[in-house]
Order: C-alpha cells, then sequence, then structure tokens
C-alpha cells in the first residue's frame, strides 16, 4: 500500500465526515479564544477565501476578508468584511490595520501597490516578490528557463517583426500558443490560433497592454497538477500528484491517484521541490504540469490554495486550505497523509438551467461543495468530491453526483 495512505481508522472517517461543508457559520460558534488567535487578511472574497473560512477553525486562525462587494462567496464563511478593491492602497491599508498577515484567493493584484505597502511593514505571505511567478506568466517563464527547469518552448516580445520572434515563429510546427501574461484565468487570455495571420491578430490586440508570451502548441499525453505548502522558516511539505483534466481551458475534474508511472511522479516531486526552493512561497503553491513525449514540463504556478487541490478537503488528513493558513499565520504544518486511496473530484460548472446541489447530495459518500454564486453559464458554481477504494468506482460516484447537481461539464 502507498505509504502515504493513512490508516483507515473510525476516528479518521469521523473526521472527514464532520468536514462536511454545509454548515459554514460553525467557524464562529467552535472558536471561543477569538482574540489570541493569529488574524489573517484574505484578499479576494472568492470560493477560494469561502473554503479558507471553512478551514480557519482547524487551523486556528481568525479571519477577515477584503471583499469585492459584501455579497461574495467568502461572506458566507468569513464574518469580517471589508468591501473595496484589491487594487487599491486605501482598501489594502484599511485590511492590514486589522491582521497580522495578509494572503490572497486570487493573484489579480498590484504588485507595485503591495511591494510600496510591504515597505511600509505590512506582511504579505507570499511576498509579492514571490508572487510575481503567478501574477505574470511571462516573467514565470523566464526564471523558469534561466533556472533550467523545463518549460515549453517560447519567447516573450511585444513585436513580432524582431529578429528573436521572427525566429521563433519560422521554427514552429503550426501556430503558437498565444498568451497575455497578465490578468487570465480558466482559460481567458490563452489563444489557439489556427493561421498566420490570426497569430498575428491576436497579438497585436493583446501588445497594446505590454508584452506577449507566445510558445510552442504541445501535444499534451496529460496535464497534472501538485501542491506544495511552505512555511516561513522554508520547512515544506508535499501533497501528492494528481491528474487533471480541462476542457475548454477550464479545469472540469481532477484525479488521485494520477496513475503516472513511479518516475514520473518521482520526477514531478523533484520538480515541485526545486521550484519551491526558487520561489520561496509562504503557503500553498500550485505546480500545473504539461505530460509531452519528452517529460514533464511546468505549465503555470499559483501561490495560493487551488483547484487541483479542492479533493485534500475530505481526501487527506490536512487540505490545502488549513495548511495554507497555518503556513501564513507562521505555525508548523500538520502531516499530511490520506484518507483513503482514490478520489474524484468534478467542478460543477454552470449549464443553461440552474442545478440542484441538494440531489447532488444524494450521492453515497460525495461532498458537494456549494460555492454561494449566483448561477450563470459557464461560471464555477461548486465542486464534488468522491472518495473510495478504487478509481474507477469513485470516477462513477463523482460524476453521477455532478450529473445530478447539473453540471454543464461533460463526462471525461
Ligand atoms: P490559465 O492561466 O487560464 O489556466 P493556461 O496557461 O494554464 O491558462 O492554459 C489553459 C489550458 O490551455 C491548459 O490547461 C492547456 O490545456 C492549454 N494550453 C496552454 N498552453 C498550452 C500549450 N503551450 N500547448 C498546448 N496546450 C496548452
Amino acid at each position: 500500500m502507498d505509504p502515504m495512505i493513512a490508516s483507515k481508522s473510525s476516528s479518521l472517517r469521523n473526521a472527514v465526515s464532520r468536514r462536511d461543508v454545509d454548515t459554514p457559520t460553525i467557524v464562529m460558534l467552535v472558536n471561543p479564544s477569538r482574540a489570541v488567535l493569529p488574524r489573517v487578511g484574505v484578499v479576494g472574497g472568492g470560493q477560494l477565501a469561502l473554503m479558507m473560512g471553512e478551514a480557519a477553525a482547524a487551523a486556528g486562525v481568525e479571519l477577515t476578508v477584503l471583499a469585492e462587494s459584501p455579497h461574495d462567496p467568502a461572506s458566507t464563511t468569513i464574518p469580517r468584511v471589508i468591501v473595496g478593491s484589491p487594487h487599491e492602497d486605501a482598501a489594502l491599508r484599511e485590511l492590514a490595520a486589522g491582521v497580522d498577515v495578509i494572503t490572497f484567493d486570487h493573484e489579480l493584484v498590484d504588485l507595485e501597490v503591495l511591494t510600496s505597502l510591504e515597505n511600509d511593514g505590512v506582511v504579505f505571505r507570499p511576498s509579492p516578490r514571490a508572487l510575481r511567478f503567478s501574477v505574470d506568466k511571462a516573467f514565470q517563464r523566464q526564471a523558469l528557463a534561466e533556472a533550467k527547469l523545463p518549460v515549453p518552448r517560447f519567447v516573450v516580445t511585444s513585436d513580432v517583426t524582431l529578429e528573436t520572434a521572427r525566429a521563433f515563429l519560422a521554427n514552429l510546427r503550426g501556430e503558437p500558443v498565444v498568451k497575455a501574461p497578465r490578468g487570465g484565468y480558466d482559460g481567458r487570455g490563452v489563444y489557439f490560433p489556427t493561421s498566420r495571420v490570426e497569430t498575428i491578430e491576436i497579438f497585436d490586440r493583446l501588445r497594446v497592454n505590454g508584452d506577449v508570451l507566445l510558445e510552442e502548441r504541445l501535444a499534451l499525453r496529460g496535464e497534472f497538477a501538485q501542491q506544495v505548502v511552505r512555511g516561513v522558516d522554508g520547512a515544506f511539505e508535499l501533497f501528492p500528484l494528481v491528474a487533471t483534466v480541462q476542457s475548454e481551458g477550464m479545469c472540469v475534474e481532477v484525479r488521485f491517484p494520477s496513475e503516472l508511472s513511479n518516475d514520473l511522479v518521482r520526477r514531478a516531486n523533484e520538480l515541485t521541490t526545486q521550484l519551491a526552493q526558487l520561489v520561496e512561497p509562504v503557503g500553498v503553491m500550485a505546480v500545473e504540469y504539461f505530460l509531452t513525449d519528452a517529460g514533464l514540463l511546468v505549465n503555470e504556478l499559483a501561490l495560493r490554495p487551488h483547484n487541483s487541490g479542492h479533493w485534500t478537503i475530505e481526501g487527506a488528513t490536512a487540505s490545502q486550505f488549513s495548511e495554507h493558513l497555518r503556513a501564513v499565520s507562521g505555525q508548523e504544518l500538520a502531516p499530511i497523509a490520506l484518507t483513503k486511496p482514490a478520489a474524484v473530484m468534478v467542478n460543477v460548472v454552470g449549464a443553461s438551467r440552474e442545478g440542484s446541489p441538494q440531489r447532488a447530495r444524494d450521492v453515497a459518500g460525495v461532498f458537494v461543495h456549494d460555492y454561494a454564486k449566483a448561477w450563470r453559464p459557464g461560471r464555477k458554481l461548486g465542486h464534488v468530491t468522491a472518495l473510495g477504494d478504487d478509481l474507477a468506482s469513485t470516477h462513477v460516484r463523482a460524476w453521477k453526483s455532478a450529473v445530478a447537481y447539473g453540471t454543464a461539464a461533460k463526462e471525461t
């Protein structure tokens, strides 16, 4: 048996079932000594902040969120909400005044504003220096290539007539993937042109905002992801590698185990460790990998809990959310062990008609997470995680639940 698989003691099973997330306000009820807890501010009120709110009691922290609206998802689990923009100096200062440390729900932030606040003594974890790896894809590709880490072939330019860009395009088979270095997510800002004319059109549209990232379009054998959590003292722990399935740039499904060979799992562990040493994040960092015939390549880094780690809420003894909060609040990390041999997470994506989380809960052994978002076609509204003893039957239950919920995503 995989040494990471924890014993199936009944106490562990109870712990998992108690973590079902239907009663977020429990955070307040089981938290009698709030005054002495580390105070963590979260920039952004989306579903990641919502799930940090659910993990706050386990991690022993008190949260305040800076949200764009008082009705953002995180307001359902974090009672202290400051309404303001993540780009605004004044809003960030208001958040900083009431907390010991600030962390993030998303990377749509202004690094200059953060750096100037850091110079005034505000503590950000991860730091603005580390955050740059996830805020700016062009910087990330350049820094990783410099560190000799494997990435797709790429060029960063604002002028495709320059010699380097021309040579890069001339040596490609077909068209490149064209990426806006900043501000994209869930495939937004990533383009797959089919002709050179279209490539140049997209390039010209994007370059008004600065540099554009052009990279080789890879024949992917699969996509994978791994989380690492790193503490203030530099100690870190790896979560296991998972397989991810994307559709139209959006993650649809995550599977543990990854079903990769031991050699490739070892290679991913090695690369994730090197990345943690290079980036020096505090908190969770997610690494997305491409698998090609040439092996694993790094696609992206995210310096926060990540969709590919949601399964750890029930699938591991310490989730990516509780570990993130422990790390950013300067506490020791908890050991990470698995609660079951297999886990499948499926995202619930808004369909043309509103779905029903209630029906999804009728599938046995599945944990249903509703992000408290207004329904909209194409929007991530929640996720379901099934745990089990084997991947095939766990996969079936996860999809049965997601389909009952009414997801628009297609079963993989
Ligand atoms: P986002 O930051 O929006 O998640 P990514 O850069 O991860 O965007 O790209 C989204 C998806 O597009 C990837 O998960 C992958 O399926 C596909 N993709 C991105 N870059 C490439 C590439 N160079 N070759 C082939 N597919 C790619």
